[in-house]
């Protein structure tokens, strides 16, 4: 994939929102979702977002507008989920958007037809852009590992394999929800540091974790690995991911299997996919330390760019200072050790197959340098340093009524900033 006459800077659309500084979704972004009017009982179809506006793809598929190599992911992009418009495949997903492109450019003599398809974006609900029938969380920050490692295991030497493989474990599916879905602390076991036995009750240690969303698009046969220079034509696109967990029962539960009810209670993704093409002008090398291990070669990608440099950041709003909020961290996923190819690459290679609308999450993306931590465990270092909020509140975890946005979006010299939208959750009292 190269860059092509959608990523054109200089490109606007007729959509006058869509020009809107610090906008996420300008006409070079068009990421795909799901929604309805909220506040209706209507179904959830498919939608692009563009400017302040969401094109209500079930209508505008009806109109005589498309180029009929564009037509069959016109429609699935109408669908109550996007899973039809992931299986289709980079072919198609690349048709649509550029017949999105020259359809909603500024000028266009189709812009009166589809104007008619536009549902506001405060007057929308959103639902989860796929069936995610399986969810796979990963370890691919260099610096979140050392980091969290200090924490959960002074001393301890960072993972031997770390530098090997991209390390995952299999969540759960059932408990992925869209933003905005409420974060009820969760209860469990935990012991504290000084203790004989554990206790029960709602987690005293909650924390968020700022990842990557990966959508895989078609899926794959088992037994049959995707090669690394192949697996992005089986990504749809990326989003946020909030793998929200619960340090002290996580402390207690993780070793020898890993974590369970610590993570298990919910994981928030952002409505809003943004394609691989979209991004395709984020492009970046992977970082590489002096020293670093040679990749076996079923990891060993083809391109020196596989990387994306896009801006993460983590915002904390809390029931006392509301907006504007306390931004917590502010990284890249640029520093990512591992690549979105390699996560399915390795995924598959043992004959696991994937299946389309599978969720990745990246793991927390932490950078090097101060603030550049994805989680509270490392902000706080455990809890032993709370941080300082901006309206002078103090915080080493979560409290009931706190609020977690989370952002990203790409932005270069040469190309149009484009964003992923928001990725929100607040924190409510253990049920029960
Ligand atoms: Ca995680």
């Amino acid at each position: 994939m190269h860059l092509n006459a959608t990523h054109d800077p200089a490109l606007r659309s007729w959509v006058e929102s869509a020009q809107a500084a610090a906008n996420d979704f300008p006409i070079q972004n068009l990421p795909h979702g799901v929604f309805r009017r909220r506040g209706m009982q209507e179904p959830f179809r498919g939608g692009v977002a563009i400017g302040e506006c969401i094109v209500d793809m079930a209508q505008a598929a009806l109109l005589d507008v498309w180029a009929p190599d564009a037509r069959a992911a016109a429609q699935a992009a109408g669908e109550a989920t996007l899973d039809a418009l992931m299986a289709l495949g980079p072919v198609h997903w690349h048709r649509l958007r550029a017949e999105l492109s020259r359809l909603l450019r500024a000028g266009a003599p189709q812009a009166s037809r589809l104007r008619d398809a536009l549902v506001p974006m405060f007057a929308a609900e959103h639902g989860l852009p796929a069936r995610v029938g399986d969810y796979t969380d990963f370890l691919t920050s260099w610096h979140h590992m050392v980091n969290a490692g200090a924490v959960l295991q002074p001393g301890a030497p960072p993972l031997a394999n770390f530098k090997w493989m991209p390390i995952a474990y299999h969540g759960r599916s059932s408990t992925v929800e869209v933003s905005g879905a409420a974060v009820h602390r969760p209860s469990g076991q935990a012991r504290a540091p000084d203790a004989q036995e554990p206790h029960f009750g709602p987690s005293r240690r909650l924390d968020y974790e700022l990842e990557i969303a990966v959508w895989i698009g078609p899926g794959s046969v088992r037994g049959q690995p995707i090669a690394v220079n192949a697996a992005e034509q089986h990504v749809f696109g990326l989003g946020l991911l909030n793998d929200w967990s619960a340090r002290d029962l996580q402390g207690w539960e993780s070793m020898p299997l890993g974590p369970f009810l610590s993570k298990n209670f919910l994981t928030t993704v952002s409505p809003w996919v943004v394609t691989l093409e979209a991004l395709e002008p984020f492009r970046c090398a992977l970082p590489r330390e002096p020293g670093a291990a040679p990749e076996l070669p079923y990891l060993r990608s083809p391109r020196a760019d596989a990387g994306f440099d896009l801006q993460i950041e983590a915002w904390l709003h809390t029931p006392r200072s509301g907006a504007p909020g306390t931004r917590l961290s502010r990284s890249s996923f640029r520093h990512s050790h591992w690549s979105v190819a390699q996560m399915v690459a390795h995924h598959t290679v043992g004959g696991c197959c994937l299946c389309t609308g599978d969720l990745l999450g990246t793991g927390t993306q932490s950078g090097p340098g101060p603030g550049e931590q994805g989680c509270l465990l490392e902000l706080s270092h455990g809890g032993a340093r709370p941080i300082e909020l901006a309206d002078g509140e103090r915080r080493a975890f979560l409290e009931d009524g706190d609020t977690i946005v989370l952002k990203a979006w790409g932005e270069r010299d040469g190309a149009a900033r484009i964003g992923f939208g928001d990725c929100r959750g607040t924190v409510r009292p253990a049920a029960g």
